[in-house]
């Protein structure tokens, strides 16, 4: 019987650190050697190995996860029919979210990666590499986009989150929970997740935008500053619901009147409002000075939704129809 061809894909993170010369552990493994360590891969997918990069997460850019997306791209038009991307925890919401928005079509693209070290007892990274490549090979992911598969659980990419520094089940997607499982080695779907329309790989990186997290007593005074620091857009996580102090409101309606503004929320989910609140600061005043709502998606995730829709010379009309998905 013929297997599904799997395109893996590593990228570095703790899934790939053994102990280094300096102390601590580092990024050493490829994705061949990761494959090789799980021999009943073997049962599910035929695979292909490549390993762009061997980085900690937090060093890793925007720009080359986008330039994944496009050797995923490129890799489903040769005829592969799944892809798995493993890489370091810190930063898998973001790489699984500009992933889902760039990679088009129905194939499954699973990214995964460990919270325990190579070498660590009951090293997590074996069982969750299986997992991925049993989601990507599976009929059952067609058409959800890009999944996050680790201890087990299945997310949508929009919604999942890094929840804990230390724990295998540091996973969570906080609004709905995860919307799969693997459950004796089969994917069990529970709920699919409508895609938006996907945004061009091709048209290169995000455009760098701010993100700023709103605290008891802040001022505002760092908001004068950032248009003129080159970033095309500002993401700010509001109180609650969307809020800032009432003396804030008018500077970030002055920043929105030279770059797009998204209104996304400091609270762990739940979406920002849009007509709830009438005092000064709330979300109707922002809005109506020109902030964009974030609908559902983290400040991280609206962040990165910002700089894709703002390449190619593109404004505030093409923000918001990007960020409608979300609402
Ligand atoms: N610091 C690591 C990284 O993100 C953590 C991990 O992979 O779990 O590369």
């Amino acid at each position: 019987m013929t297997r599904p061809r799997i395109l893996v894909l590593s990228l570095g993170g703790t899934i790939t650190m053994v102990p280094s010369e300096g102390g601590g552990i580092a990024p050493k493994l490829g994705a061949a050697e990761l494959v090789a360590s799980v021999p009943a891969l073997a049962e599910v997918c035929e695979i292909e190995a490549r390993s762009p990069f061997r980085l900690p997460s937090p060093s890793l850019g925007a720009d080359q996860v986008v330039a994944v997306a496009g050797e995923i791209v490129a890799g489903f038009a040769a005829g592969f029919d799944g892809a798995v991307v493993v890489q370091g925890t810190d930063t898998i919401e973001e790489s699984a979210f500009l992933l889902d928005v760039l990679v088009p079509g129905d194939k499954p693209v699973v990214i995964t990666g460990a919270m325990r070290g190579a070498d660590a007892p009951g090293a997590d990274g074996p069982a969750n590499l299986l997992s991925a490549c049993i989601v990507a090979a599976s009929g059952a992911a067609r058409g959800l986009g890009t999944l996050a598969v680790l201890n087990y659980d299945i997310h949508a990419a929009r919604f999942v989150q890094k929840s804990h520094t230390a724990l295998p089940s540091a996973f969570l997607s906080p609004l709905v929970g995860p919307i799969g499982a693997v459950i004796e080695r089969t994917p069990q779907i529970y709920a699919r997740v409508a895609r938006a329309a996907a945004l061009n790989p091709s048209a290169g990186p995000p455009l760098p935008v701010a993100l700023l997290k709103w605290a008891m007593g802040d001022d505002g005074r760092l908001l004068a500053a950032v248009p003129d620091l080159g970033y095309a857009g500002l993401v700010i996580e509001g109180m609650g619901a969307g809020h800032v102090p009432a003396s804030v409101a008018p500077l970030l309606g002055a920043v929105a009147e030279r770059i797009p503004v998204v209104l996304a929320t400091r609270a762990m989910t739940g979406p920002v409002f849009t007509h709830t609140y009438g005092y000064a600061g709330g979300e109707i005043d922002l809005l109506a000075r020109g902030l964009i709502p974030a609908g559902h998606l983290s400040g991280l995730k609206a962040r990165l939704l910002l700089g894709l829709a703002l390449r190619d010379g593109a404004g505030r009309e093409a923000v918001v129809t990007a960020f409608e998905s979300y609402q």
